[in-house]
């Protein structure tokens, strides 16, 4: 499938998207055409990986690896995403967060890594995955990649602005990964990502390819799990699936948008965002206004300029379109606190505090009356940030085997200035050696 630029001047093959991350014009690759499905296209797709073959065939169509979807999906989605019914009526919880590092980045950043691997030539030379990352993005490219041959990864995090278990699996891979831990804001990081991508000197004496939320090898997974959960839905109770999705760069969001684009039983997407409100903001008044993120208990969703606004744009024929098409609504981090504690009065469960942010916006929406099937999604293990869940919910929460198994590593980061000069500087001295080692 062809891809085209957001901002209209480029086009690209699905590889090369996925290879190159920014479009050749400063634009973000979406696909040319979208497919339609109906319902009856998933006859007999159960499972998520059947879904997600299904879901995805059409935009590997006359590509390499056109037959290998299946198989690609299977190794992805090599783990539970469980919707669970809450006590609340009409209320569900799709818990995404039981991949190797409990956040759902594990989803898009495994089927990119299974993509990039069948793509990539054994006499390549090496190829360096490069991810600014606000807590979650890093670790799950981190072990999609972890002793994959022919890649490196560097992840470059905010120091001091993710919690300590999220600092520690961002830092314990070790062999192929390189963690940087700069000194600045994730708005920061995002910034030095861009400029290395844009520097073609640095670009040609060390390859690099993109596992930012602006993937498309990201992106496109992500749909799958909405279809399927909306389609089990439909099957079950003949109704729509509203969803309400903890929101930052836009990426979540962005799949069930895309799930309903394509036909599937979606309904209505509410986008949670904490006190980083410039979405919200320019949902209601039509006018962006990109700003300096600020520090949350949700700090994976500390973003002052969503990376894929430019995609929910071009998804829309006009801003007046997009406006009655999707919402969003701002938390404080006061109410997401109360909203942890009294989830798990409620429901007897515990959950992170970006979670909170959408159980909180559903919260509202009931206060006002509605009574329509909702699904939370439930975007990271709470032990993650046991440091803020714990107090408020009065107990200590047990940290599955597959995190412990990680956890139980030395961690190991580099600190970085937050400039592009500093980082091509450790690009350039990593690469030499890993020629060397090599
Ligand atoms: C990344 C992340 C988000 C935000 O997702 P986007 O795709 O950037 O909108 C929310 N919650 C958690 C736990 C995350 O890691």
């Amino acid at each position: 499938m062809r891809c085209v630029s957001t901002r209209g001047h480029d086009t690209a093959s699905l590889t090369e998207a996925l290879q190159r991350g920014l479009a050749r014009d400063g634009g973000l690759y979406v696909p040319a055409q979208w497919p339609r499905f109906a319902a009856a296209a998933f006859a007999g797709a159960d499972s998520l990986a059947a879904v997600a073959t299904r879901l995805l065939q059409p935009f590997f169509a006359d590509h390499v690896l056109a037959d290998q979807v299946g198989a690609i999906s299977a190794a992805a989605f090599n783990f539970p995403l469980p919707v669970i019914e809450l006590r609340a009526p009409r209320t569900y919880l799709l818990e995404l967060f039981h991949g190797p590092t409990g956040a759902f980045k594990d989803v898009g950043a495994r089927f990119l890594a299974e993509v990039l691997s069948r793509l990539r030539s054994p006499s390549a030379p090496p190829v360096t995955v490069l991810a600014a990352t606000s807590g979650d993005t890093g670790s799950a490219v981190a072990a999609a990649f972890h002793r994959r041959p022919g890649f490196q990864v560097a992840i470059l995090f905010p120091d001091g602005r993710v919690s300590a278990r999220q600092a520690h699996l961002l830092s314990c891979f070790g062999d192929n990964v390189q963690s940087f831990a700069v000194q600045g804001s994730f708005d920061d990081c995002q910034a030095m990502v861009k400029a290395a991508f844009a520097d073609a000197d640095l670009q040609a004496r060390c390859p690099l390819t993109s596992a930012n939320s602006i993937s498309l090898g990201r992106l496109l997974p992500q749909a799958a799990y909405y279809a399927q959960v909306a389609l089990a839905h439909w099957q079950r109770h003949q109704r729509a699936l509203n969803f309400v999705i903890p929101t930052g760069n836009l990426g979540n969001g962005l799949a069930a948008l895309y799930a309903r684009s394509m036909g599937l039983p979606v309904g209505e997407v509410v986008l949670a965002t904490n006190a980083n409100r410039v979405l919200p903001e320019f949902l209601a008044s039509g006018n962006y206004q990109p700003r300096a993120s600020i520090a949350t208990l949700a700090n994976a969703m500390d973003v002052g300029a969503p990376s894929n606004l430019e995609r929910l744009r071009a998804l829309f024929a006009s801003t007046a379109e997009l406006t009655q098409a999707v919402t969003a609504v701002s938390v404080t981090d006061a109410a997401i606190a109360a909203r942890i504690r009294r989830f798990f009065a409620d429901e007897g469960r515990a959950i992170c505090p970006h979670t909170a942010v959408a159980a909180e916006v559903l919260a509202g929406l009931r206060e006002g009356g509605d009574q329509r099937d909702w699904c939370l999604v439930a975007s990271a293990d709470p032990v993650k940030f046991e440091s803020i869940v714990e107090p408020l919910i009065g107990q200590s929460l047990a940290v599955p085997p597959s995190l412990e198994h990680w956890l139980q590593r030395p961690a190991l980061a580099t600190p970085i200035a937050a400039t592009a000069a500093a980082l091509r500087q450790q690009l350039l001295a990593r690469q030499g050696s890993a020629i060397i080692a090599e």
